[in-house]
């Protein structure tokens, strides 16, 4: 019987990905497991998960999923086939949600689930989605962080996509006031100084900010045009992904008060 929980890899490398999804089992004492993220229904990600299961001598009841993304949500009816006696969570996001077929139990802001005398608490951190929970074990110290944190990367925020910089600062704050001793992230190693690694991820919001803030005071007036001077040099394969973000930050400032865009798009502060 293993109370920590017991990373599972979802088996699913890209380029989006990385080496892929971590999912995480948390075995109860009382032989009840949640599963936070059902990975894509990789066969090899289900046989580690029953073996697992089997060796802590647990049943799955909950499969507890961060977001709606298809690299967290979409091995569900998988799952679901596997193990009928498991409960599928999350915050609602109905559009995305409609895209697996399980019977979604919604889950809001401070709502918990029990899995013997562990007790996971969902906070509704959105940002990277609009549906992101992250799940909070107090008795631990431990949260189960989804995309908010990407160890040695940043987090891409969609906002084409419901993605939300202003929300996003407010979410990685919202973790830090736990004072985590472990943050669990969906991609990436387990982190061990929380403070550090959310405080970095800030920072490094923050100078990006101020990089689209010296991008506007320079005259530059368009997403394309600010990317190019904040991220010269770029791999051709990352420039969506770096105007994307520009565009984030863009909004952010718009929602701010400090910058606004006129009807042909065109940005000033
Ligand atoms: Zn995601």
């Amino acid at each position: 019987m293993t109370t920590t929980p017991i990373p599972i890899a979802a088996h699913n490398p890209s380029a989006m990905t990385g080496p892929g999804n971590h999912t995480y089992l948390v075995a109860g004492r009382d032989g009840s497991a949640a599963l936070i993220d059902a990975g894509v229904g990789h066969s090899q990600h289900l046989t580690e998960l029953a073996d697992r299961l089997s060796a802590e001598r647990c049943e799955l009841r909950h499969v507890l999923v961060t977001h709606g993304h298809a690299d967290h949500a979409s091995g569900a009816p998988a799952l679901a086939s596997r193990h009928p006696a498991a409960m599928f969570s999350k915050f609602p996001w109905p559009r995305e949600d409609e895209r697996y077929e399980v019977a979604w139990r919604a889950l809001a802001d401070g709502d918990t689930v029990s899995v013997g005398d562990e007790v996971l608490t969902a906070l509704h951190t959105p940002g990277h989605s609009p549906d992101h929970l992250a799940f909070w074990i107090e008795r631990t110290r431990t949260i189960f962080t989804g995309d908010l944190v990407i160890p040695g990367r940043s987090v891409m925020i969609h906002t084409s996509a419901g993605g939300n910089l202003t929300q996003y600062f407010a979410s990685l704050e919202r973790l830090l006031a736990l004072d985590a001793l472990v943050l669990l992230p969906a991609h990436g190693p387990r982190i061990d100084t929380p403070a550090q690694v959310l405080n970095g991820h800030l920072e490094h919001r923050r100078m990006r900010e101020r990089q689209v803030l010296d991008a506007l005071r320079a005259g530059r007036a368009t997403v394309e045009a600010i990317a190019e001077s904040i991220y010269d040099g770029l791999d051709p394969a990352l420039v969506p992904a770096a105007r994307e973000n520009v565009r984030a930050h863009l909004e952010k400032l718009k929602t701010d008060g400090v910058a606004v865009t006129d009807e042909s798009g065109r940005w000033r502060l």
